[in-house]
């Protein structure tokens, strides 16, 4: 797991960031704090961040699913360049890393965009299905624990609208997928879940080598 881009020499990769990230100051303070965590690696990297912000503009969306907040970094990115009344639904299970989430995201002003839910995502996520949430969501950004990644994506296809976008990170998983060598179980499921994406027919794909890897998954419309 890696929290900048795969890669890229060291030199150019800051080149990159010093010509093309806006990072608003209260992002740099999250991060900056969640730098000090001894898993400060699960932070998807500032330039990704600025990536999905623009997705979600381009998509106009408005209602967005996030699974990961971890310290909420993404889901503040994502908050912020949604819309007034938008609304980020962001599951995790810890209430240790995202408490320190909490006051930026009131500090940021969009406290009240992001309804935190505190439980297993699938729970939430088989919640919202029951609740006649399919085809609402614009948006849907898959970040948690790696071994779920196939039940995330497919409930989360359910969630989101035709045309609708999913993005799934660390798919490539600091290069572990690409060598065969290298059995464990978490790279086995994110190797298979990888090939089962490039097959389906459902979504429309492209695998964009920013940070740790990132899929995008466009709904098709039927
Ligand atoms: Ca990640």
């Amino acid at each position: 797991m890696t929290n900048q881009t795969l890669g890229l020499a060291q030199h150019i990769y800051e080149y990159l960031l010093s010509i093309s990230l806006r990072e608003p100051e209260i992002l740099t303070q999250l991060r900056q704090e969640t730098a000090q965590h001894p898993m400060a690696r699960m932070q998807i990297a500032p330039e990704q961040g600025q990536f999905l912000a623009l997705l979600v503009q381009l998509i106009q969306a408005k209602k967005t699913l996030e699974l990961g907040v971890f310290t909420g970094y993404s889901a503040l990115v994502v908050a912020l360049a949604l819309p007034n009344a938008g609304k980020v639904v962001a599951c995790d299970t810890s209430e240790e890393f995202t408490a320190i989430a909490q006051p930026y995201w009131q500090q940021a002003g969009v406290a009240d965009k992001i309804d935190l839910h505190i439980a297993p995502a699938l729970e939430t996520l088989d919640q919202l299905l029951r609740d006649g949430e399919a085809e609402t969501f614009d948006f849907a950004f898959i970040d948690a624990d790696k071994s779920n990644y196939d039940n995330y994506y497919e409930r989360s296809l359910q969630l989101v609208r035709p045309g609708g976008l999913i993005a799934i990170d660390n798919v490539l998983w600091s290069g572990r997928v690409a060598d065969p060598q290298i059995q464990d179980n978490r790279t086995k499921k994110i190797r298979a879940f990888n090939q089962k994406l490039h097959q389906d027919q459902r979504i429309t794909l492209s695998l964009i080598p920013i940070a740790d890897g990132l899929t995008l998954a466009r709904k098709n419309r039927q």
